[in-house]
């Protein structure tokens, strides 16, 4: 496999440089896009790379169109020029459903019908319990367990049906230890050694589509050609994830560039529901964009 790393000079800095900002329009862009936006943005200006910016619009429950041409509205507010077409997650599900099946021929899938309430009443049942970086309980295996076959699960079940990846099983068909270039905002190039075991069976297939966010993104990532992944620190660890669907999909591995999050004057990180206000809140009590990135110190 050829890794995009193998391409890079010495601070890491890949030579035809493809940086994303990859917003879910769930909700209002706040602060923290805002930085996460222009860390992608400044650094592909710097290095003379390319800057996209790709609506992940997989959660079709809760995406928004008016929160989509927000992201439009707001990024351009903020100065932002990206590429067209953009690329929106929901016109790509034959992209996932490939990639599923790609993990299904492996035998590294099972169909799964537990609901958030099965997993949490059969966790109970079971005492201390790990959970996962999210703070979700660790998938206790219902499924996979279960004397039913997958596809007699799959054809029988009126229920709807997930799937699931064997991370036991997974791990198993590694050619060997998986990990990725960090970069962090430090620039230091460390080596981080991936532990995706600590996520349990993930769903890679959700119940309403083909796909997930993790596979959607390791795909996109690939066919979009992003050499360098520039998010929040809050993804630092589903990059063990990204890594090992790479690594079983035989995609690159891009650079990770993992930055700080921005937080509220309590410390707590910036979100809808702790109230943070929106760039358009910010924008409409009259803050500017200079303002926006020199509360970010990014000037
Ligand atoms: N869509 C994700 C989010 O809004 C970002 C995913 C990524 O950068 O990999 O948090």
């Amino acid at each position: 496999m050829q890794s995009e790393s193998s391409q890079t000079s010495s601070n890491g800095v890949s030579a035809a440089l493809v940086v994303r900002f990859a917003p879910s329009p769930n909700g209002y862009l706040h602060l923290g896009h805002a930085y996460s936006a222009l860390k992608n943005y400044e650094f592909a200006r710097r290095h003379g790379g390319r800057f996209l910016l790709r609506i992940e619009d997989i959660d079709i429950g809760r995406a928004r169109p008016e929160f989509e041409q927000a992201i439009y509205e707001d990024l351009a507010w903020l100065g932002i020029e990206w590429e067209s077409p953009v690329r929106r997650q929901s016109e790509h599900f034959a992209a996932y459903a490939i990639a599923l099946e790609k993990l299904s021929e492996l035998g590294l899938l099972y169909s799964c019908t537990c609901t958030r309430n099965d997993i949490l009443d059969e966790v109970k049942l079971r005492g201390e319990w790990p959970r996962d970086p999210d703070g979700a309980p660790i998938y206790p295996g219902t499924c996979r367990d279960s004397s039913a076959s997958a596809l007699l699960r799959q054809i029988t079940s009126d229920k709807p049906v997930a799937q699931r990846l064997n991370m036991t099983q997974s791990i198993g068909a590694l050619q060997g230890p998986v990990g990725w270039t960090e970069y962090g905002e430090q620039a230091d190039g460390r080596l981080v050694s991936a532990q995706p075991s600590i996520w349990g069976d993930i769903v890679v297939g959700r119940k309403d589509v083909p796909g997930s966010y993790h596979i959607a993104v390791v795909i996109d990532d690939a066919e979009q050609g992003v050499t360098d992944v520039i998010r929040g620190m809050d993804l630092f660890e589903a990059t063990s994830l990204h890594r090992l669907l790479q690594e079983l999909l035989n995609l690159p591995a891009p650079v990770y560039r993992h930055h700080r999050l921005i937080t509220d004057e309590q410390g707590r990180k910036l979100s809808k529901s702790a109230g943070s206000p929106s760039l358009r809140d910010l924008r409409a009590q009259g803050v500017t964009a200079a303002d926006i990135r020199a509360r970010l110190e990014l000037n």
